[in-house]
């Protein structure tokens, strides 16, 4: 048994959800290499040797891996599992791994197993299904395993490892897709999917400039902020904010759902949260039900005297 799994970085750091693929990957057994495939990514690779449970490092370089372009990085995985080197590649079930892992699992003729939140053994795993609400064993018999792994269901591998760091020419080709434009939300704030504190804000909210009472909370507390999709179908918040069933997938310390109803969908990205606070009007609301602390009252109100008390 031997397994690989996907570091996500942007050159020069490694995205903290890589740790926890690497504790999944631990939980699985066998050796484990980490890949980092970049371009000029040698102070990422640096950083990954330093995670405990990992044996190797393997540093690929290639100009097309610059974008992390799905083709080219699907190629070389290809490559890399043709040798028949590895029983297990796993990858972040983030953007970055469900344009990756999918690609790569098509071309080797693999069933793919999505978002892994639990391992029973090296071949059976846990996974959500219906948006969360219901909690599928699946077994694989396949010689290779392509998994994707939802981060905030496993610990995060230490660190203060010093595994060896091998370097390759991925030696890929170019393919037909080119990279146009990156258009980035620069933002001061946390990253939604890694913060320790998410306050998101529902259709309750109103407009778009009334989510500006979330943003001075969440200036106080060092926050994220999230949104229903209800509220971003609204425009009042661009889609990259969507918690839930088909936006992002969160598990901080304290959540905070202002304006929200608590539909399944908005919960399926939220329920896994350490302390969620609900403040809404209604109190038949559906969020209390799974609420640790719930404020019955106008949000209006509310969030303005909470954010002068902070
Ligand atoms: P509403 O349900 O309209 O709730 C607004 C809440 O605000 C109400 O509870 C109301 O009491 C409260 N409120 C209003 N005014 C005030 C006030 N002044 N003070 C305090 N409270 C107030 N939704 C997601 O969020 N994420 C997803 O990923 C997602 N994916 C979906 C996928 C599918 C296939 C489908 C069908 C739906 C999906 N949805 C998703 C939509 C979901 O079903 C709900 O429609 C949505 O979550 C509702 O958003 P909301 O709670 O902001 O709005």
């Amino acid at each position: 048994m031997s397994i690989l799994v996907i570091a996500e970085h942007d050159h020069e750091t490694i995205n903290p959800v890589t740790a926890a693929v690497i504790s999944a990957a631990t939980a699985i057994g066998g050796p484990i290499t980490l890949l980092v495939a970049g371009h000029e990514a040698g102070a990422a690779a640096q950083q990954a040797a330093g995670y405990q449970g990992v044996e190797k490092i393997l540093h690929a370089e290639h100009a097309s891996f610059e974008h992390f372009i799905a083709e080219p990085m699907a190629d070389l995985l290809v490559s890399l599992a043709k040798e028949g080197a590895y029983t297990h590649i796993l990858a972040p079930a983030t953007t970055f791994g469900k344009n990756v892992l999918p690609r790569a699992a098509a071309l080797l003729d693999t069933q793919q197993i999505s978002d892994i939140t639990g391992v029973e053994s090296a071949d059976t795993f846990i996974r959500p299904i219906y948006g969360g609400q219901a909690i599928a064993t699946v077994q694989s018999s396949d010689s290779l395993k392509l998994i994707t792994v939802r981060g905030t269901a496993f610990d995060k591998a230490e660190t203060g490892g010093s595994a060896p760091v091998e370097t390759m020419d991925a030696g890929v080709e170019a393919g037909t897709t080119q990279f146009q434009s990156l258009e980035k939300s620069d933002s001061e704030r946390p990253d939604l999917t890694t913060a320790s504190i998410v306050i998101s804000g529902g259709r309750g909210i109103g407009s778009g400039e009334d989510f500006a009472l979330i943003e001075k909370l969440a200036d106080k507390l060092g926050a994220a902020i999230g949104a229903s999709r209800a509220a971003v179908d609204a425009g009042y918040v661009p889609n990259d904010y969507q918690v839930g069933q088909t936006g992002k997938v969160v598990a901080p310390e304290l959540y905070i759902a202002i304006g929200i109803s608590g539909a399944i969908q908005h919960l399926a990205g939220m329920k896994e949260s350490k302390t969620i606070v609900a403040i809404n009007k209604d109190p038949d609301a559906p969020i209390f039900q799974i609420a640790d602390y719930g404020l019955v009252a106008d949000l209006f109100e509310a969030v303005p005297e909470l954010t002068e008390k902070l």
